[in-house]
């Protein structure tokens, strides 16, 4: 294996991975930095599926618990068992993870497992865990780092009484009080999910209403339903202290009025913040802004030729789909650029607002191949011929996963299910 390779993208979340998979079929020689140990980023991993996988289990758990008797249908007091539905989050997890390592397979594609750092233009420097180092070639750059949850000054987590999303996700025991900071869709998803299991949940908000970044309206009907489900709001409201007790977590609150609240667990969840240090990017000049968000044009290039950046990395919504599917207009410039440029425009198939089934998608990817790589559109630049490309079909055996899991590839950036 050459280290010399047309693309190298840092980080394998669904910004990523989907590049990663659209430049290799494209015909471009790509290798995917990745340093979790597993593919798919946050998304997959401690994000979207998981919560989503815990969503859909407490769901259940709360229906036939408070719902099936209303249809006539007597079942007694169902039992909570935990520790399988975290088996089964888990395996739901593994199982997609799994599925990109197949598709970087089918894709020729090397995932080069360690953290990379951008010494310099067409320059990756990866550090494995074993402090080995290996320097690698590339035609482009993407960085596809993603986020991290945002901090609380002066909150400190420890992913068991303190937690954040991550920890929140794997909680061993239902607490009995969780008080969630942060009233956007990640704090509520997760809220809902540990409420469901009996759990009594205060979501603190600074705002005076809850998930910012939707249309007002629907946030006070979301509120609303999740109201009369048990959840408590106390908005308008910020975290001013949080003290450790033996047994109680102590926050003080600042609002109309001061209180203080004691809770088993409290979950920090701000906001999430650009994940884009370390990666070496002040000492190559390549330009950040204030919230350290790598600043783009809109065909995903930085101010530094040959390096792109797409996903949660750079500044618009913190979405997988987003992360997918970029806007992006058709390129100008070097050919270098152009040609990635290209790569990025492949991503954005499907009609705004409208997602396809994947082997739908991968199928009118081919054909639009076809249209960016010759006939008829001068300002698509020839991408190099390199083999047939491979066309992933939904296999059967996929079909049997999904039927099986509830999640398919397609599954990955869909909506968040009504809590
Ligand atoms: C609990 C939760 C629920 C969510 N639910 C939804 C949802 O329902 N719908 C939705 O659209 N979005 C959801 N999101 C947001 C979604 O997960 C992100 O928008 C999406 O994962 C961003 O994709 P990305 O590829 O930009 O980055 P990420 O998925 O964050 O992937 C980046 C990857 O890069 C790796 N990396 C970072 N630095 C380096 C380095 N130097 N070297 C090598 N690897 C590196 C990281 O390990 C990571 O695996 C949720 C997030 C959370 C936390």
């Amino acid at each position: 294996m050459s280290d010399r390779y047309d693309v190298v993208i840092i980080g394998a979340g669904p910004g990523g991975y989907v590049a990663a998979i659209r430049a290799a079929q494209l015909g471009l020689r790509t290798a995917c930095i990745e340093s979790r140990g597993r593919l798919g980023g946050t998304c997959l991993n401690i994000g979207c599926i998981a919560s989503k996988a815990l969503l859909q289990s407490s769901h259940k758990f709360a229906e036939a618990g408070r719902h099936l008797a209303e249809h006539g249908v007597k079942i007694g007091k169902p039992e909570l068992d935990l520790a399988s539905m975290m088996g089964r989050k888990d395996n739901v997890v593994t199982t997609l993870t799994r599925g990109v390592e197949f598709l970087f397979r089918k894709n020729k594609i090397d995932w080069v497992k360690g953290k990379g750092r951008i010494a310099a233009p067409g320059r990756v420097i990866v550090s494995g865990t074993d402090d080995a180092s290996q320097e690698i070639e590339a035609g482009s750059i993407v960085i596809a780092t993603g986020s991290a949850s945002s901090p609380l000054t002066g909150i400190e987590i420890d992913e068991k009484r303190v937690v954040s999303s991550t920890g929140a996700l794997a909680l061993d025991r239902v607490p009995g009080r969780l008080v969630v900071i942060g009233g956007g869709y990640i704090g509520l998803e997760l809220g809902s999910v540990w409420q469901r299991l009996g759990a009594k949940v205060t979501v603190v908000e600074v705002l005076d209403h809850i998930v910012p970044n939707m249309d007002r309206e629907l946030g006070t009907a979301l509120q609303r339903v999740l109201a009369r489900s048990g959840m408590e709001f106390k908005l308008a409201t910020k975290v001013a202290d949080l003290r450790t007790g033996e047994d109680d977590l102590i926050l003080e609150l600042e609002g109309a009025e001061r209180q203080s609240l004691t809770a088993d667990v409290v979950l920090v969840s701000i906001g999430r913040r650009p994940y884009t240090e370390a990666l070496g990017l002040e000492a190559i000049g390549v330009a950040r802004d204030e919230h350290g968000r790598v600043v783009v044009d809109d065909g995903f290039a930085t101010n530094i030729p040959g390096i792109y950046a797409i996903g949660d990395a750079i500044r618009g919504p913190m979405l997988a789909h987003k992360a997918e599917e970029r806007e992006s207009r058709l390129p100008n410039g070097s050919p270098g650029r152009r040609r990635l440029s290209t790569t990025m425009q492949s991503q954005r198939w499907s009609t705004p607002g409208r997602r396809l089934p994947q082997s739908v998608r991968l199928k009118k990817n081919s054909r639009r191949l076809r249209f960016l790589t010759g006939s008829g559109d001068s300002r698509s630049p020839p991408i190099p011929a390199r083999g047939p490309t491979v066309t992933p079909r939904a296999s059967s055996r996929s079909s049997r996963r999904a039927r099986r899991t509830g999640y398919s590839a397609s599954t990955l950036s869909a909506p968040m299910p009504a809590p």
